[in-house]
């Protein structure tokens, strides 16, 4: 790419060329499952591979500069009713050491994170009973009563539309539910028969239709994924057209069935990440904690791949093992919000500047 932004080719019609796909997508034509299975295929190709990192770098350049969004994440509950079979946390897991924070302690995160420069808060949890609609939007009424400059943000699982409601009038502002796998056969295999992919499909149909920013995503690698399920993962993104998408490698948790099941791709997410930033330009993409596990340098390589969200964690320090999904889950240095000079110091290195303030989705 060079700094007139010219493509390293012309958009005229898709000939039979393994690189069609790439070209498609850069040009902004619609894409359809065939070709998102072309161009993951690319993957193996470096020159187009090359090419889609430079652009998506390109996007993300000229709709957020160099800016890096932060958010500080309040994991304030590892209780779950649920048992998806991926998830340390899940509700049959009889080891996982479950704590749930108070309304007074989730606030102190708050005032700590406020403090050190966050804007936006994500309160994300297991899906616990304990917090009923009438508390969770007390807790959500509290935190923007005292920070009304801030952007709250839920990760608590599907509800009815109602309850998405009563949270969304109590002034959240975004909410993370990432759809996980957009195919149905995998979808069961990854989570027991009373969950549906028709369902996590209606919540994020509700929440968007509420107003909310809506994040959705998918794990890289997890059992049973083929490359024909990530092709729909991004047929998905492309209809649902969500502000926010959550991408990380699968991780195994020794007691869950995938323990012996091998992590996900670093490479394979990167290259993700770059397809997402180039299907959705103006969309917030977090460098996610699961890559920055997997790879020590994870989290600049996912900027450098087209990111611009990291989300330090703001929990207390003493329950964040306990918030474990995955095994060797990182929670201190730079993803300790308490380190975040340090963060900054590595932002900036890479050639990034990290920001205060919200961090909304610059709409085209
Ligand atoms: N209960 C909330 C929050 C779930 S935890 C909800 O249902 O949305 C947040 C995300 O962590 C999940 O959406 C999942 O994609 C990811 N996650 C869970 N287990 C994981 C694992 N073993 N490896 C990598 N990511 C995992």
């Amino acid at each position: 790419m060079n700094a007139k932004n010219t493509k390293p080719f012309s958009c005229r019609p898709a000939g039979p060329d393994p690189k069609n796909a790439a070209k498609k997508l850069i040009c902004r034509q619609e894409m359809t499952k065939e070709d998102f299975t072309e161009l993951l295929r690319a993957y193996e190709n470096q020159e187009v591979r090359k090419w889609l990192r430079e652009e998506a770098l390109r996007l993300r350049k000229k709709y957020y500069g160099n800016q890096v969004f932060t958010r500080g994440l309040i994991e304030f509950t590892n209780y779950c009713k649920n048992n998806c079979y991926y998830c340390g946390i899940r509700g049959a897991n009889q080891k996982a050491v479950r704590y749930r924070l108070s309304q007074e302690e989730i606030l102190a995160c708050c005032q700590e994170g406020y403090k050190l420069g966050f804007r936006t808060f994500v309160l994300q949890g297991g899906e616990d009973p304990f917090y009923t609609d009438e508390r969770m939007a007390a807790i959500v009424r509290e935190i923007k009563d005292s920070y009304p400059d801030c952007a709250l943000t839920l990760s608590i699982g599907e509800k009815p539309r109602e309850s998405y409601q009563l949270f969304r009038e109590a002034g959240a502002d975004r909410y993370l539910l990432r759809h996980e796998t957009a195919n149905e056969i995998h979808y069961r295999q990854l989570h027991p028969a009373n969950m549906s992919l028709e369902n996590r499909t209606r919540c994020l149909n509700d929440l968007k239709s509420l107003g909310y920013q809506v994040g959705a995503g998918m794990m890289v690698g997890s059992p049973g994924q083929t490359l024909q399920c990530l092709a729909e993962d991004l047929l998905f993104l492309q209809k649902l057209q969500p502000q926010m998408v959550g991408i990380g490698p699968f991780i195994p948790h020794h007691d869950t069935c995938f323990a012996r099941e091998p992590a996900g791709s670093v490479e394979l997410t990167l290259y993700l990440l770059s397809l997402v930033r180039i299907l959705l330009p103006w969309v917030l993409l977090p460098a996610t904690t699961a890559l920055g596990t997997l790879d020590p340098f994870g989290r600049e390589k996912g900027l450098l791949a087209g990111a611009n969200v990291v989300m330090p964690n703001l929990s207390p320090p003493k329950n964040r093992k306990q918030y474990e999904l995955y095994d060797h889950k990182i929670c201190t240095g730079e993803e300790a919000a308490e380190c975040r000079s340090s963060l900054e110091r590595r932002v900036t290195a890479a050639g990034f500047t990290l920001v205060s303030g919200r961090g909304d989705a610059r709409h085209p």
